[in-house]
């Protein structure tokens, strides 16, 4: 009888391996990070034949610690970076350019032209539960056809494949050019602006605007099913594949928000936080999207609304790799902890634009309120903020757009060890933040689809009953001081705006 579960989660700056046994918990761990590419400013890459040799070695490093085999696997998961685009060539499997990253502004000038076919930035709504905006993955691929010399032909001949970074690595683990399965799951695929949100299939007239052949697209499935098993992928050979969420999705299934009301904030390299609101999808008047949180199988797709933040963690990245203010991430609460308060100072981290609740890709950073009083440990006060600020805005829109006000949050990511910031975090926003006891939930969520799939977790019931409580914050802050922080912020978050031209 196997006894464990694996689950890749291949993200932003990493890919994991994780191995969880039957009670939820992690038995060997396998991590490598890959290369971010910046060719120019607002354009980041990342190399998709890096990622799936990642993939492989991760697996494989994780097995080994854990002295395990395929053979001791019952299903592996899989959970991605989400939007992040490829087009390959189905016969000899090589991407025709680099894997173009969520983060990325280059489609800027194609998702307004979209906009200018008529309906503006809301042209799509209605029917993707998305606003027109460089995050999503659609005019990627429009870019990438419009670009790379013969790729349109090649499109149109019906040789290339477009998906995001699950559909290229499900392709590739279910044999590659020898017959690999080109598919995608509905969470990933409701981040195309490609599909219906209600009927859980391609909108061909979309397609037809951003002239994206259809025959590019995979075929969208539950993320709790059976999808196929592992082979030419390694130490996966032989090992059934059984569920697929984009990451989101999948912290908000691994902190088993399953009922409507349940909310969930990641903190990695940008911040999400995911409403469930059941088997209704609500369209939001505040900046917020209508995504599929997930499907489990035959069953009904639920819904979740979402507030996307595009730089958090990446800004601790940025002050240690561009302006070295602190040798790693874990150091920034020591800096940070040196002083009382920010010192006046406010860092808005509009390097892809804003995302929720603004979505002005028109926006750029900044840095204000600075006096000759300021030091480093207030810029990394600034920079911690610059998280729970953000977060504030999207906990806003999200009690405007439900009618009920949220009682606490969720929390899970690399940054959320960070203890200043999530006691800020509390004090801003007047609610409790609650870390689980497994914060891994991004690859938790995951191995829980897997695992439903082929019967190793029985229902829900079974996997919230795993959940448990690590650490809790509670607001100490008094509401005029927290009212006059975030009215300092909104005024800086103005001064980002209408910078491009
Ligand atoms: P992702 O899955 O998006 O790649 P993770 O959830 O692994 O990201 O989180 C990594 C992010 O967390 C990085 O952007 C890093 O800068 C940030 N981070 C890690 N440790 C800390 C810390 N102690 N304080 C603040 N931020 C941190």
């Amino acid at each position: 009888m196997s006894q464990y579960i694996a689950a890749i989660d291949q993200g932003t700056t990493s890919t994991r391996c994780m191995v969880f046994d039957h009670d939820g918990a992690v038995v060997a761990v396998g991590q490598k990070e890959h290369q971010q590419i910046f060719p120019r400013a607002g354009w980041v890459e990342h190399d998709p034949v890096e990622i799936w040799a990642n993939v492989r070695e991760v697996v494989g490093q994780a097995l080994a610690r854990a002295d395990l085999t395929g053979a001791d696997l019952a299903a592996v998961g899989l959970t991605n970076q989400r939007e992040t685009t490829v087009v390959w060539d189905r016969t000899t499997g090589e991407p025709v350019y680099n894997a173009i990253v969520w983060q990325d502004t280059r489609t800027d000038r194609i998702v307004t032209e979209l906009g200018e076919l008529g309906g503006g930035a809301d042209r799509y709504k209605e029917k993707v539960g998305l606003p027109l905006a460089t995050y999503f993955a659609g005019p990627k691929v429009t870019w990438i056809l419009d670009n790379i010399e013969g790729a349109r032909e090649r499109a149109e001949r019906g040789d290339l494949l477009m998906g995001t970074i699950d559909s290229w690595l499900l392709w590739h683990m279910t044999g590659g050019t020898d017959g690999g399965q080109h598919i995608t799951d509905v969470s990933n695929a409701s981040r195309t602006m490609l599909m219906d949100y209600r009927t859980l299939a391609w909108d061909e007239s979309i397609a037809a605007d951003m002239r994206i052949p259809v025959s590019m697209l995979p075929e969208i499935r539950s993320n709790s099913e059976v999808y196929g098993e592992g082979r030419k992928a390694g130490a996966l050979a032989g090992v059934t594949i059984a569920g697929s969420l984009g990451d989101q999705q999948a912290a908000t299934f691994g902190q088993v928000c399953f009922s409507p009301g349940m909310a969930k904030n990641t903190y990695g390299t940008g911040n999400f936080l995911l409403l469930n609101t059941g088997e209704e999808a609500v369209s939001s008047k505040n900046g917020l999207l209508t995504t599929v949180c997930y499907k489990i199988g035959d069953r009904r797709p639920v819904y979740a609304l979402e507030g996307s933040i595009a730089v958090t963690g990446s800004l601790v990245q940025w002050v240690r790799d561009n302006l070295r203010l602190i040798g790693g991430a874990g150091e920034i609460e020591a800096v940070a902890r040196s002083v009382e308060d920010n010192g006046g100072a406010y860092f808005v981290p509009a390097f892809s634009g804003l995302f929720a609740p603004h979505w002005r890709s028109d926006a750029r950073g900044a840095l204000v309120g600075l006096t000759r009083y300021v030091n480093r440990g207030h810029l990394a006060r600034a920079v911690l903020e610059a998280t729970a600020y953000q977060t504030r805005e999207v906990v806003e829109a999200m009690n405007a757009d439900s009618g009920v006000d949220l009682t606490e949050l969720r929390v899970d990511g690399g940054m959320v060890v960070n203890e200043l910031l999530m006691q800020f975090q509390a004090d801003v926003l007047g609610v409790d933040v609650v870390r689980p006891q497994i914060a891994e939930t991004t690859a938790l969520g995951a191995a829980y689809a897997a695992g439903l799939a082929v019967g190793f977790w029985a229902d829900e019931d079974e996997l919230t009953s795993q959940w448990a409580e690590d650490q809790r914050w509670s607001p100490a802050m008094d509401a005029g001081t927290r009212d006059r922080y975030y009215r300092k912020w909104q005024k800086a978050v103005a001064r980002t705006l209408d910078w491009v031209d």
